[in-house]
């Protein structure tokens, strides 16, 4: 709590009151925290791959040129490299955008059908999944009508399909189900996957968290993803889940506000 006191005087400087004023900065505090954190996160998230860059450059350069075969292999390493910082900020260029356009209130809602966009959202996703001979299945009313931003809504199931595939074996099947309630939409995204242990489950909405981080950057994660599904959800005026059984498999669900006509 911070206090500030001031004396208050009439014209002629006599003292006539105190005026105490006690401002709960808990939550000031606690955002500074949040964006300090945030900009260390950032800062060790780019660090790590550009060291990783350099060192293999600076290899390269005293004398590993030389031989064709390690050439290429390291190469190859610093492609990889920049093609993961290129996705890091990508994905906080996305996150910017969305802060910056909720604040501005620019973002443009309509009552639109969302059978095509679960079916974009897949059709993007569907060659990550035939890599890996993952089935994808939906199942949403075909006349079903939801408030929503198309494009931001699709950006939102594609990560999660996206995660879906990432994070199960081959030859499984990932199930996208969307079922209208009385006051809600919820749209369910099941995979049959590594699962998540259920420590995790509120954690894995922040940004940058992974429950193995080793495993995310391999798959090629930012650990992003899930923060922008969240922030998405959000501007819709709707809410996250997680349900998952580790070895079992996850379902991600998304709940959108809506009236039954
Ligand atoms: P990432 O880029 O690491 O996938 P996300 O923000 O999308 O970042 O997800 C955060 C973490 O949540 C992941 O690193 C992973 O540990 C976990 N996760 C997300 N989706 C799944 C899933 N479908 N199955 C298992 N783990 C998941």
């Amino acid at each position: 709590i911070q206090v500030h006191g001031t004396c208050l005087k009439d014209e002629a400087g006599n003292t006539i009151g105190a005026m105490v004023v006690l401002s709960d900065v808990t939550r000031i505090k606690r955002l500074e925290e949040i964006r300090k954190d945030f900009v260390a996160n950032v800062s060790h998230e780019i660090r790590t791959p550009l060291t990783s860059i350099q060192g293999f450059v600076e290899t390269l350069l005293d004398g590993a040129l030389a031989d064709k075969e390690t050439a290429e292999r390291f190469l190859n390493i610093i492609h990889n490299q920049t093609r993961r910082l290129n996705m890091i900020i990508e994905d906080l260029m996305v996150l910017a955008s969305l802060e910056q356009k909720e604040e501005r209130s620019e973002f443009q809602f309509s009552e639109d059908y969302l059978a095509p966009v679960v079916q974009n959202a897949i059709l993007v996703c569907q060659s990550q999944a035939d890599d890996k001979n993952i089935r994808i299945t939906s199942a949403c009313p075909e006349k079903l009508k939801v408030k929503m931003n198309p494009s931001l809504l699709e950006q939102a199931l594609v990560n999660l399909i996206t995660n879906a595939i990432k994070y199960s074996p081959e030859n499984t099947e990932v199930k996208i189900e969307v079922t209208p309630g009385e006051r809600e939409v919820e749209i369910k995204v099941v995979d049959q996957g590594i699962g998540i242990p259920s420590d995790y489950h509120d954690r894995i909405f922040e940004r940058f968290y992974r429950v193995d981080k080793a495993r995310s950057r391999q798959l090629g994660g930012t650990g992003l993803g899930l923060s922008i599904v969240k922030h998405i959800v959000n501007v819709h005026n709707g809410r996250v889940a997680v349900e998952s059984k580790v070895g079992k498999g996850s379902t991600f669900y998304i709940y959108l506000p809506y009236e039954k006509s």
